[in-house]
């Protein structure tokens, strides 16, 4: 069974109903349609094929779409005890707006304001009876505005996937989401890319319609490996608007696959995360020693920061297409210096730089390879 550790979260235990759920995972995207709802349904229903008591909670007000994708046979609200009680769907524990008769997700939602959404949010996911769950999947309301900004403060999220598109527009959403998490402290463990080829009948050839790149950018720029991608599959609408999800549906379908892929990934990353093995150093600049590392364990690393700034693989210093450096490595003085350096994510740290080159980012495990000057 996929389940990870028990922990404990003082927000968790304030909310009766949240109490025995063991780990809140995000799954966010930046724009809507990108099918962020989907891939929660399917990751949610993959982790409870593999054993795992799971939930999903439906935080968008506006557009609720679980009602769509999932049909719990039964679908009367009751409540015990002040919490209402979530439908059941296969054995997954299910709740959202648009199961509330009354509730937002009508045209009321349109005209509540951001902070009347956030209240409502809270209140329908910490006053749900989840009873005892490895995990309860969040599919968040689209964006990374105040809604989400709140949400994501009030809800102890334990970790964040991130859904986008193909498109180059959608790189930069992707960026906002995991500063967004990291501000909160968030860990983003996987981003999926849905909607990245496609594949005619009968051909085995992946047209990848808006190009190729972007997974591999994010090993690069924010070290996060766990990247996936969906095709666009006309069976993965036409299940969910049937209420039936591919991964129960068809399980031998390569998707299927690729959504226990996701799960496993996503679960062996979190369960990292738990137990410190996801080291975060702290980095500071030192005159006369150049940039410290201090890893978790206490060991200290020098860096040489001119050997640092070369190593910068931002757009303005390699070719995106070819890989090739356009820094001209002999054009960085020796005596460079970093006016600021943050970390950016969970996996990597940014840094600006006295020649006026800003946000270079360097995932850790470069940080790690690198050798002392
Ligand atoms: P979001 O939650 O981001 O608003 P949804 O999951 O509701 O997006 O998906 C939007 C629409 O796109 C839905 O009709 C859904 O069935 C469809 N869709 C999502 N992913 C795919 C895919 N990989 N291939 C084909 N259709 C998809």
């Amino acid at each position: 069974m996929m389940a990870d550790k028990k922990r404990s979260n003082p927000l968790m235990n304030q909310s009766p109903g949240l109490e025995k759920v063991t780990t809140l995972l995000a799954v966010s995207s930046c724009k809507g349609g990108v099918g962020k709802s989907t891939v929660a349904v399917n990751l949610a229903c993959t982790l409870s094929r593999t054993g795992a008591k799971v939930g999903i909670f439906d935080a968008d007000v506006y557009g609720p779409s679980l009602p769509t994708i999932v049909r719990p046979p039964n679908t009367d609200l009751f409540s015990r005890n002040d919490l209402i009680l979530p439908l059941n769907f296969k054995g997954i524990k299910v709740m959202s707006f648009g199961y509330v008769p009354t509730g937002p997700g009508g045209s009321g939602a349109a005209i509540m304001r951001g902070p009347m959404v956030t209240q409502i949010i809270n209140q329908l996911l910490t006053g749900t009876e989840w009873g005892e769950l490895d995990y309860l999947i969040i599919d968040m309301p689209p964006g990374t505005g105040d809604v989400q900004l709140t949400l994501t403060q009030v809800i102890p999220i334990t970790a964040a996937v991130i859904v986008t598109t193909p498109q180059e527009l959608s790189f930069v959403d992707v960026v906002k989401g995991i500063q967004m998490f990291h501000k909160l402290k968030v860990p983003t463990v996987s981003v999926i890319e849905n909607m990245a080829y496609f594949q005619c009948d009968g051909c085995d050839k992946k047209h990848y319609l808006f190009g190729t790149g972007v997974r591999q950018r994010l090993v690069d720029q924010f070290g996060i490996k766990n990247s996936f991608e969906i095709p666009l599959l006309p069976d993965l609408s036409r299940l969910s608007d049937a209420g039936t999800p591919l991964v129960l549906e068809q399980p031998d379908h390569p998707v299927a696959q690729t959504f226990r892929e996701i799960a496993e990934a996503t679960v062996t990353e979190i369960g990292r995360i738990r137990e410190g093995a996801v080291g975060m150093p702290e980095m500071r600049f030192v005159i006369g020693r150049g940039i410290v590392a201090t890893w978790p364990d206490g060991r200290e690393q020098d860096i040489d920061p001119a050997e640092l700034r070369r190593r910068c693989r931002c757009a303005h210093c390699i070719e995106e297409m070819t890989g090739q450096q356009i820094l001209d490595p002999s054009s960085v003085p020796e005596d460079i210096y970093p006016t600021e350096i943050h970390p950016m994510g969970n996996y990597a740290v940014a840094v600006n730089w006295s020649d006026g080159h800003n946000s270079s980012i360097y995932p850790y495990d470069l940080i790690a390879e690198m050798a002392a000057p």
